[in-house]
């Protein structure tokens, strides 16, 4: 049926491509933009080319930022430069964000370790993470995802970090095993972010 609406056909073959996108879901947003005024839908794509114009990622934390080289926590004079939390993604970045408990600075790793799928220590931001602890970082807080994989990759930088004088702690329980923290609730993640263990 497709094959008789090409321009049709070549929207679903791009939206496919987005992850996120269940393969059931990707009709239902096509139908919704050839549905949408032409005018929501040439501001939706500018927004998208703007967006990617605009935003890359922090030169220290790789956040996103726009306009300047280093994202707005990291410039930021009130938040405590010798604490560290690490997270997998930026997602996880904004979940603990939101809970407006942290105050020190991030490192977004760009996932997790996952030899299967080809994620090895090159694919994340470890080396420039490593860079990172110079004598100013008293703290680094491991926020990765309690997965296997998440796990794996906080294990995998305690045991690159030569200068073990730093405290070094890990999300208390509270977090569900297997979730990640970006679809957790403010309360639980508050609550991990204060009793986190020495790692
Ligand atoms: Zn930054």
């Amino acid at each position: 049926m497709l094959s008789q609406l090409p321009s049709l056909q070549k929207l679903v073959r791009h939206l496919q491509r987005l992850p996120y996108l269940a393969s059931k879901n990707v009709f239902k947003v096509a139908g919704h933009l050839l549905a949408s005024d032409s005018k929501v839908v040439e501001q939706l794509c500018n927004a998208i080319i703007e967006a990617r114009s605009a935003i890359h990622r922090c030169q220290a934390c790789f956040n996103w930022t726009e306009k300047q080289d280093f994202c707005t926590i990291c410039l930021s004079v009130k938040r405590d430069k010798t604490v560290i939390c690490v997270v997998e993604t930026w997602h996880e970045l904004i979940a603990i964000e939101n809970v407006g408990e942290f105050n020190g600075l991030y490192h977004v790793l760009g996932g997790a370790l996952c030899p299967l799928e080809g994620v090895g220590p090159d694919q994340l931001t470890i080396v420039a993470l490593i860079n990172r602890l110079d004598g100013n970082v008293q703290e680094l807080i491991f926020a990765t995802n309690p997965t296997p994989e998440g796990e794996a990759t906080a294990s995998y930088i305690w045991s690159k970090i030569t200068t073990k004088t730093m405290i070094c702690s890990r999300l208390a329980s509270g977090v569900p095993i297997g979730s990640t923290l970006e679809f957790m609730d403010r309360v639980t993640i508050g609550k991990a972010m204060q009793g986190r263990r020495p790692y």
